[in-house]
């Protein structure tokens, strides 16, 4: 979708200037003073995009409308609905997912303060009871900045058991160690919890984008948030210093992809270039055939004796042309050096 915008989204950890077509969010702050449990009988409200785009025809005069329809035409383009009560919150930093119905509310990922403040805002107004849990794909700032906004009403920050290490330690090398909040609940291997009838699903298949990047599935809606193990059609960051493995990375994919069935929807942390945020495993796929490539242009250049600045001069590697980068952070030569470096400390 157009309004992505993977530059502004990607530097883990620092805070970035709101882009401009978001500045109407900003002085919309609904903060209840305590976590309030649901009123019976309260309607859900989730806007459709039909809808939204019913009301999107009185742009010009928004000024002149009421505050809830307003409020409504502000969350909507960033709400967007999937499939059973799952969808998606977009906005800067890593997609959030959430999940709510009568008796349930989740939130996978949580971008930085200010946007997880609109997501905490729009999921109230529709839900006002206590979110049952957040769930955190892995440690990095634009997925976990956001951490001390759910904090209060949240009964759980739940991740993969390597995430509070990692999170510190990049805390540490980036100097906001007081900006971080920590996941409380933590797995190894796999955990599973039922929510208002859904089935969510955590699962680390090793080291990959991260050395503690979990899958999470809603079961029943058949959504499945990969968090950064998908940068759809975008140079990826590979987090070679918390714990990054290409190799591992291609394996996590392939087995995903197996995993689940042909009409999974997956949700991607970060696309580029036009890209979808949300695909089929056709977009694993792709994105796992690049990884392929990458690791095999680096390790048959070793090989061959050549020399990290000599890898990265390439432009482009071939077949892989679509490729949309963000900077010198996201493009093909950091990726080579964080391959380098990966397949250094750990020969494969
Ligand atoms: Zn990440």
């Amino acid at each position: 979708m157009s309004g992505y915008i993977p530059e502004h989204s990607l530097q883990p950890g620092i805070p970035l200037l709101a882009n401009e077509r978001y500045f109407l969010i900003l002085d919309f702050h609904f903060v209840p003073a305590q976590p309030s449990p649901r009123k019976p009988n309260q309607p859900y409200i989730m806007i459709t995009r039909r809808q939204f785009l019913g009301i999107s025809t009185f742009a010009a005069g928004a000024a002149l409308l009421p505050a809830p329809l307003k409020a409504l035409m502000m969350q909507s383009d960033r709400f967007r609905p999937l499939r059973g009560d799952v969808g998606i919150y977009v906005n800067r930093g890593g997609t959030i997912a959430w999940l709510n119905n009568r008796d349930a509310l989740a939130v996978v990922d949580t971008q930085y303060p200010d946007t997880a403040m609109d997501c905490l805002n729009g999921l109230h107004r529709q839900n006002e009871r206590m979110i049952d849990a957040v769930l955190i794909t892995h440690h990095h700032g634009d997925h976990t900045g956001g951490n001390g906004v759910f904090r209060p009403y949240t009964r759980q920050i739940l991740s993969h058991a390597n995430v509070p290490a990692l999170q510190r330690a990049a805390a540490e090398r980036q100097g906001s160690l007081d900006r971080q909040v920590y996941p409380d609940h933590v797995y190894r291997k796999s955990y599973k919890m039922e929510a208002g009838g859904e089935t969510i699903h955590l699962r680390h298949y090793g080291a990959a984008h991260t050395g503690g990047d979990s899958v999470i599935a809603f079961e029943r809606a058949n959504v499945v948030h990969m968090g950064d193990l998908m940068f759809n059609g975008l140079y990826p960051l590979i987090d070679v210093d918390g714990g990054a493995s290409v190799s591992g990375w291609i394996h996590t994919l392939k087995t995903v992809a197996g995993d689940f069935g042909s009409d999974t929807i997956y949700v991607f942390g970060h696309a580029g270039g036009g890209s979808e945020i949300t695909g089929s495993s056709r977009d694993l796929d792709a994105f796992r055939a690049y990884l392929e490539a990458l690791h095999a242009y680096v390790a048959s250049g070793m090989e061959a004796g050549k020399s990290l600045d000599e890898l990265k001069t390439a432009d482009k590697l071939p077949g892989f042309e679509s490729m949309h980068g963000a900077g010198t952070f996201l493009s093909l030569p950091a990726n080579v050096d964080a391959t380098w470096r990966d397949l250094t400390r750990r020969p494969d």
